[in-house]
């Protein structure tokens, strides 16, 4: 899989350290359970996830790279600064 970082251009993903998915933060008051599902709680989806990557070997920016995880397809890559939270 080859990620195309916006600031170095297209990379092997072995450049990337996978951070997790990128989630909207819950409002500072939203309450326990809305918490606990954003700490604890990820769903497993077949097709389309938004996630966040560092560019580890890279420039060291943070991504928001939205991808197919059952054709792999790369569908858009983001700085985190610039993505919608
Ligand atoms: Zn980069």
């Amino acid at each position: 899989m080859r990620i195309t970082c916006p600031i170095c251009g297209e990379r092997d993903r072995r450049e990337f350290y996978y951070r997790g998915a990128a989630l909207d933060r819950p409002d500072p008051e939203a309450g326990q359970e809305a918490w606990d599902d954003y700490v604890y709680l990820r769903d497993n989806p077949a097709g389309r996830t938004r996630d966040l990557w560092y560019h580890d070997a890279g420039c060291g920016s943070w991504l928001v790279v939205e991808r197919d995880t059952v054709s792999h397809a790369i569908l858009n890559v983001a700085l985190a600064l610039d993505a919608d939270a």
